[in-house]
This record gives C-alpha cells, sequence and structure tokens, in this order.
C-alpha cells in the first residue's frame, strides 16, 4: 500500500506507553441463528447502544506472551503512522457513505495499546487480538499483532494488517447502523449454539464492509500514484483465510467444531471479502438474509 504522506487520522490514542497487566478477558461476541432474519434495511435503524458485546478478530486465537517494551522503535513508529492513515482512509470512506445515505456517521477512535488495556467493555489483553468495543466505540489495538500476523498465520505484508484494522472499523459500522445492538438483544433468547450463528454473520459482514473500503481505496490515488499495490488484496485474503475458524480450530485443537465457531470458516471470510470488493455497497452486505453463507460470492 502506498500510504507514505497521506493523511493520518487525529482520531488516534496511543496508550501503549503506559503497559498494564495481561490478564483479564474481553468477552468475544457470540452469534447464532434463530428464527429471526434482520433485514438489511435495519440497518439504518438509528444507532444501536452500548451492549456489552465487544467483538474480536478471530474467534480462538491462541494465547501469545508478549513482552512488555516501551521503547518507541522506528518500527513502531511507521507501524503507528501506517494504521493512522489506513484509520483516516477508513474515516473518509464511511463518512462519505453515510453522507451519500443522509445518514449520521460518528468517527470512531483507534487505541493503541501494549500487553492489556481497559475499555469500557472491560479490560482485555493482547492475546484476544484486535477488538472493537461498541460502549465506547473504540478500536483497540496491539501494533505488535503484526508480528503474530506474519509469524504465525502467515500473512505478511502491509494489507493485512489494513484489512484488520477496516474489519474492526467495519464492527463499529455495524455499531454505528443499530445491527450490534439488534444481535446482542437476542443474545439472551436463544441457545450458545444458535447465537454463535449471529455471530458468524455479525463476522462476516464486517469482512464484506472490509472488501467495501478496499474497492474504495483501490479507485483513490496520491500524487498520481493508485494507493493499492499489487499484492495488496492477496494479503488481506490470505490474513482472512488464515483466521477463518475452521482453521484456527485445526491448528490449535487438531478437529473442527462447526458450532462453536463464531467469526465464519476460512472460505467465508474470503468469500464475503471478496464480495465486498466486487460491490462495494451495503445492499449486498445482509449476511442475515443468505440462505447458504458458503454461496455468497
Ligand atoms: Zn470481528
Amino acid at each position: 500500500m502506498r500510504w507514505r504522506g497521506n493523511r493520518q487520522s487525529s482520531n488516534v490514542e496511543d496508550r501503549s506507553g503506559s503497559s498494564g497487566q495481561s490478564i483479564g478477558k474481553v468477552a468475544t461476541a457470540g452469534g447464532g441463528i434463530g428464527a429471526l432474519v434482520i433485514a438489511l434495511i435495519v440497518f439504518f435503524v438509528s444507532g444501536g447502544n452500548l451492549g456489552t458485546v465487544t467483538d474480536t478478530l478471530g474467534g480462538n486465537i491462541a494465547p501469545t506472551a508478549y513482552e512488555t517494551t516501551n521503547t518507541v522503535t522506528k518500527d513502531y513508529t511507521e507501524q503507528k503512522e501506517f494504521a493512522a492513515v489506513v484509520f483516516a482512509h477508513l474515516e473518509d470512506y464511511w463518512n462519505q457513505e453515510f453522507t451519500n445515505r443522509n445518514t449520521a456517521y460518528q468517527n470512531p477512535k483507534l487505541v493503541l495499546f501494549s500487553n492489556s488495556v481497559n475499555s469500557a467493555c472491560g479490560q482485555a489483553s493482547s492475546q484476544v487480538g484486535p477488538f472493537y468495543c461498541p460502549a465506547d466505540q473504540n478500536v483497540y489495538l496491539d501494533l505488535s499483532f503484526a508480528d503474530e500476523l506474519s509469524t504465525k498465520y502467515g500473512a505478511t505484508g502491509d494489507y493485512a494488517m489494513a484489512y484488520v484494522i477496516a474489519h474492526e472499523v467495519g464492527h463499529h459500522v455495524q455499531n454505528e447502523l443499530g445491527i450490534s445492538d439488534q444481535v446482542d438483544k437476542i443474545r439472551d433468547r436463544v441457545s450458545t449454539t444458535e447465537y454463535n450463528q449471529y455471530s458468524v454473520r455479525l463476522e462476516l459482514q464486517a469482512d464484506y464492509l472490509a472488501g467495501c473500503f478496499s474497492k474504495y481505496l483501490a479507485g483513490r490515488t496520491y500524487q498520481g500514484q493508485p494507493i493499492l499495490e499489487e499484492g495488496d488484496l492477496e494479503e488481506a485474503l490470505t490474513a482472512a483465510n488464515a483466521i477463518g475458524d475452521d482453521t484456527l480450530q485445526k491448528e490449535y485443537q487438531g478437529y473442527v467444531v462447526p458450532d462453536s465457531f463464531t467469526h465464519g470458516t476460512s472460505q467465508q471470510r474470503i468469500n464475503w471479502f471478496k464480495r465486498g470488493y466486487q460491490y462495494g455497497d451495503l445492499e449486498h452486505g445482509n449476511t442475515f438474509n443468505e440462505q447458504n453463507l458458503d454461496l455468497a460470492s
């Protein structure tokens, strides 16, 4: 991605210097499918409220120990600037999309941390991966996740990280549209297995929205040069593939339990990202209305 020189978002707060203890775990968004089908139309019901749901990126990412370091390296500065640039493009894109629909949009904030962080959704450690907290509308990101993506999941390249950030902002968009709130209300009424299926749809939709953003970015230039470089989309797809529930379960427990999926299979995640990239609109992103999630493309 050609990002140097691009505008950096001012909605970035760096809390990485204040390291906390690595305890606590946020609840991941469960999901399941009941009789309810949420129509895309409800996307535009006014912004949802809080709830305790915290959406992380992947369902079953195995814990990793992180060392504390307060040294600001050149790498760290670069990663931070990169994240701020991606966040700025996301602001431009989503403000434009909401303005086109005469709907108000509130920018989220990006909170950078290391080891652990206090959010309105509770204390979270880096082990849960990047997440969005609807209660404070912040995206929480430990920049060392980029290393984890490349070393542990084989997802290298800057656009893998851009996909991750776009996915989390996708959860914010869902929150703004009231979708997260509706899914959250279902939680108490259905079994865990059923709720997991709602979670999968919420997560796949966040992937879809990341795809929409990527299509937008593919049409942008900076100083006459396209911002997306060759290989960027593949980097996103590699990341999406690596953090599919089936792939993660095979890797970490040796077998797959579909009822426990909360984020969707690798193929589903790829399909929905690609579909977002294909259409680039909200209208084709109703993961709650698809009979067969595997036939998304
Ligand atoms: Zn997510």
